[in-house]
C-alpha cells in the first residue's frame, strides 16, 4: 500500500473497532488507489479519503415483531447512508442473523464506488437486519416489513435514499415494504424502493439482471483472451437470485453449468442444472437443494463441503462474502480454471484474489462484475420518475451496454494506471476518481 495511505488506514481501522468486513473492504480499495493520487495530490489535500470513510449518516434502530404464536421479538435495523456525491443513496437491504454494522457498512463502501462505475446518478447505502426469515411464514415476514419500515420510512424518499433488496430480501419482502410506506405517509412514491413487482412499478429484467449482468461481464473478460462463454464448464455458489439468473444466462450462451450451492451443501447436476426446476424449488416453494437432488436424475446432493471442489473452466461466486478462501482458489487453479466474476459483494478473500491474479485468471470483482442489479435498479427509477414501462427488450439490451461500458471502462482504466489486464485496480480508481471529483467540486461535505 502507498505509504501516504497507511495514516489514513490506520485510522479508519482504529475509528471503527471490530468491523473486519469493514476493514478489508477499506484495505482492498486502498490498495488500488497509490497512482491515483500521485496524479490527483487535491485527494490528498481535501482528504478524500478520510470523508470517504466516514458515511454521511448511520441509522440503528429496534425492530420489535410478534410471531405467529404472539410471542414477541426483538430484531436490529439499520441504514448506513454512506455516500450521496453522484445521487441519493442507493443499496440493498439484507435480512440474514450474520448482519450487524461491520457487515452494512462493507457493502455500503463497496457501493459507493459500484453505483459511480455504472455512469447512472446514485450514491451508496446499505442497509439490513439480523433477522433470520428462514422457516418464517408470510405473515411473520410482513409484521417484520412492517415494523421494519415504520421507522425506515423517515430516512428514505426518492431524492433521499433508495433502497432495494438484498440477501433475504426479493421481491415479497419489497412488496411487504412498499405497501407499509405508502400507509405511512399516504404517497405513492414508486421511486422510494427499487426490486417491485411489475404491475406496481416495477421494472422487466430487474429479477434477472445481477445474475445476468455478472455473466455478461464474464463474457466480456473471456472475449479479450480470444474465447466465450460456449462449451465451458461452469461452478456456481448459492441457488438464490443472482445465482439462479446467472446460471440461466450463462447456460443460455452454450455453457454447462454443473454445480451450485446452498448454505447446507451443494448439487452436481453433470446434464447442466435444471433452471426451471432449481426456481421452482428455490423460489416458488421456498425449499433446498436436497429436493432438486430428488428430483432430477442423474443429480447428486453433497451435504456440507465446498462447492469449488467441483472441477470448472469459469466459476461465479454468488452466495455471500468470504465465501471463497485461498484454498479453495489454489483448488480451482489446479482444476483448470480460467476466469472468476464475482455476483456476490466480496466473495473472495484477500489470498484467493492474490492467488488467481498470481495465477493470470480472468478476475472480474463484484464492484464491477455484480454492478448490473443496481444499473437495472436505476433503470427503474428512470422509468417510475417518467411514468413509463419498458419492454424486457429494451431493458436487456441497456443492461448488457452498461455492463459491456463497466468492463471498458475497468480495463481501459487499469491499462492507463499501468496493471492491464487488473479489473480490481480498474474497478476501485474508475470508481474512486469519479466520486472524488464530485466530492471536491460539491466543497467541504
Ligand atoms: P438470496 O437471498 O436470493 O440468495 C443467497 C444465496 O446465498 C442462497 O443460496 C443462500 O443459501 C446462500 N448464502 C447466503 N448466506 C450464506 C452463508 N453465510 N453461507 C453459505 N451460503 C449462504 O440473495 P442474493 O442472490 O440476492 O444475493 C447473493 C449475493 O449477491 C450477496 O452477496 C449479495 O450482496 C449480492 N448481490 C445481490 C444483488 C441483487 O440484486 N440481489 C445485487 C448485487 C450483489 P441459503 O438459502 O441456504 O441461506
Amino acid at each position: 500500500m502507498d505509504s501516504r495511505l497507511e495514516a489514513v488506514r490506520d485510522t479508519v481501522l482504529a475509528r471503527n473497532p471490530g468491523e473486519k468486513e469493514f476493514h478489508q473492504a477499506v484495505i482492498e480499495v486502498f490498495e488500488s488507489l497509490g497512482p491515483v493520487h500521485d496524479r490527483h495530490p487535491e485527494f490528498l489535500e481535501g482528504a478524500v479519503l478520510e470523508r470517504l470513510c466516514e458515511p454521511e449518516r448511520q441509522i440503528i434502530f429496534r425492530v420489535p415483531w410478534t410471531d405467529d404464536a404472539g410471542r414477541v421479538h426483538v430484531n436490529r435495523g439499520f441504514r448506513v447512508e454512506f455516500n450521496s456525491a453522484l445521487g441519493p443513496y442507493k443499496g440493498g437491504l439484507r435480512f440474514h442473523p450474520s448482519v450487524y454494522l461491520g457487515i452494512v457498512k462493507f457493502l455500503g463502501f463497496e457501493q459507493i464506488f459500484k453505483n459511480a462505475l455504472t455512469g447512472m446518478p446514485i450514491g451508496g447505502g446499505k442497509g439490513g437486519s439480523d433477522f433470520d426469515p428462514r422457516g418464517r411464514s408470510d405473515a411473520e415476514i410482513m409484521r417484520f416489513c412492517q415494523s421494519f419500515m415504520t421507522e425506515l420510512y423517515r430516512h428514505i424518499g426518492e431524492y433521499t435514499d433508495v433502497p432495494a433488496g438484498d440477501i433475504g430480501v426479493g421481491g415479497r419482502e419489497i412488496g411487504y415494504l412498499f405497501g407499509q410506506y405508502k400507509r405511512i405517509t399516504n404517497r405513492y412514491e414508486s421511486g422510494v424502493l427499487t426490486g417491485k413487482g411489475i404491475s406496481w412499478g416495477g421494472s422487466l429484467v430487474r429479477p434477472e439482471a445481477t445474475g445476468y449482468g455478472t455473466v455478461i461481464f464474464a463474457q466480456e473478460m473471456l472475449k479479450t483472451r480470444g474465447a466465450s462463454f460456449d462449451g465451458q464448464r461452469v461452478v456456481v455458489s448459492g441457488s438464490g437470485n443472482v445465482a439462479i439468473h446467472a446460471i440461466a444466462k450463462a447456460q443460455s450462451l452454450g455453457a454447462t453449468v454443473v454445480a451450485c450451492s446452498d448454505s447446507a451443501g451443494y448439487i452436481v447436476d453433470e446434464a447442466g442444472i435444471d433452471v426451471a426446476l432449481l426456481s421452482q424449488i428455490k423460489e416458488v416453494e421456498r425449499g433446498r437443494l436436497t429436493d432438486y437432488a430428488a428430483r432430477r436424475p442423474g443429480a447428486s446432493h453433497v451435504a456440507g463441503g465446498s462447492v469449488w471442489d467441483v472441477t470448472g473452466t469459469v466459476a461465479l461466486p454468488c452466495a455471500t462474502q468470504n465465501e471463497l478462501d485461498g484454498d479453495a482458489a489454489a483448488k480451482l487453479v489446479s482444476n483448470g480454471l480460467i476466469a472468476v466474476a464475482e455476483g456476490a459483494n466480496m466473495p473472495s478473500t484477500r489470498e484467493a484474489v492474490s492467488v488467481f491474479q498470481d495465477a493470470g485468471i480472468l478476475f472480474g470483482p463484484g464492484k464491477a462484475a455484480n454492478a448490473g442489479g443496481v444499473a437495472t435498479s436505476a433503470l427503474e427509477m428512470q422509468q417510475n420518475a417518467s411514468r413509463d414501462s419498458w419492454s424486457f427488450e429494451h431493458t436487456e439490451q441497456r443492461l448488457t451496454e452498461i455492463m459491456v461500458g463497466i468492463h471498458d471502462r475497468c480495463a481501459a482504466t487499469a491499462e492507463e494506471y499501468g496493471a492491464p489486464g487488473n479489473y480490481v485496480v480498474g474497478a476501485n480508481i474508475g470508481g474512486f476518481v469519479k466520486v472524488a471529483d464530485a466530492m471536491l467540486a460539491q466543497g467541504l461535505i
